[in-house]
């Protein structure tokens, strides 16, 4: 969700992490820690906030109004293997003037003469549920950018935004330098202690009865509590809940760096072992250092 008036996305003050819109509640919800907040004002300027994007379907049906006479293809996740390549294969041949696609087309496509890159809804990619997200966001425009004027021939991009002021944008037209844009991240990272500073480990737990792993994850979190691991959040319910038939609940443990860090990686393991025995629950807790 985007505010409509100064372009704020809305994140969790707690984790820093963009917060979701969940319409069975009509709240925004952090993945991180479970925290919600009103879905249509912004914390910021009190505007009215917008769910972000415009799917692709839709952009095709626009642009095909805009330029009746332009050739315009779609690649997306919808689109077969076999229509892809006729699709990719007429865009390098000029078959094609306008291609349309999901951030598929930002990877392992060398097309000539592309004149103009357009991202439109860029500031979904800020959007990430992710404390990574203006970092990935970098990555993906700096590759989109590629698309456009190789070879010695001059391109252009456009990004379509917002947040104009935006840091990571600031980055892509070369004000500021990496250093700057790098140092920012770590500072952030450092204050609400996200790697590198720290070292995240999830303990994630699954169950086919939903009860089961509620209330087992609960006596773990206790455990943890009571072992004098003050740093965790949960258990939550992570973005995608439920796979093959099984809830899925997650403890995030968050250790620091430094010389404590071998010694409480082997007591988690043990305590998480132990748990395992006490409740004959074997297999169904997994230990994700570093979850992506
Ligand atoms: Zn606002
Ligand atoms: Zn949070």
């Amino acid at each position: 969700m985007q505010c409509t008036s100064c372009g704020t996305i809305v994140k969790c003050p707690r984790c820093n992490v963009p917060m979701s819109y969940h319409k069975d509640t009509d709240r925004l919800v952090c993945h991180y820690c479970g925290r919600v907040a009103p879905a249509h004002e912004c914390p910021s300027c009190h505007g009215q906030l917008q769910g972000i994007g415009a799917g692709t379907q839709k952009i095709e049906e626009e642009v095909k109004a805009m330029f009746p006479q332009a050739s315009v293809a779609r690649l997306d996740g919808d689109t077969t293997p076999a229509a892809r390549q006729k699709i990719t294969e007429d865009f390098a041949d000029g078959a094609i003037d306008i291609l349309i696609g999901t951030q598929m087309l930002t990877k392992g496509f060398d097309f000539k003469g592309v004149k103009l890159v357009a991202a439109i809804g860029a500031d979904g990619l800020l959007g990430l549920l992710d404390f990574r997200a203006d970092e990935k966001a970098v990555q993906v425009l700096s590759q989109l950018r590629g698309r456009t004027g190789r070879r010695g021939e001059k391109g252009c991009f456009v990004i379509q935004t917002a947040q104009g002021d935006h840091p990571v944008y600031n980055m892509l037209q070369g004000q500021g330098s990496p250093e700057e844009f790098e140092s920012r991240l770590l500072e952030q990272r450092r204050d609400f202690s996200y790697p590198p500073y720290t070292r995240v480990t999830d303990l994630v737990m699954q169950d086919s009865s939903e009860q089961k792993v509620d209330n087992l994850s609960f006596l773990l979190s206790r455990k943890l509590a009571g072992m004098g691991f003050t740093s965790f959040l949960g258990p939550y319910p992570p973005l995608i809940d439920k796979v093959g038939g099984k809830f899925i609940r997650i403890i995030r443990v968050t250790l620091k760096r430094d010389s404590s860090l071998q010694r409480l990686k082997s007591r988690l393991g043990a305590a998480v072992q132990a748990f395992e025995a006490d409740f004959k629950w074997a297999g169904h807790i997994t230990i994700d250092v570093d979850p992506q």
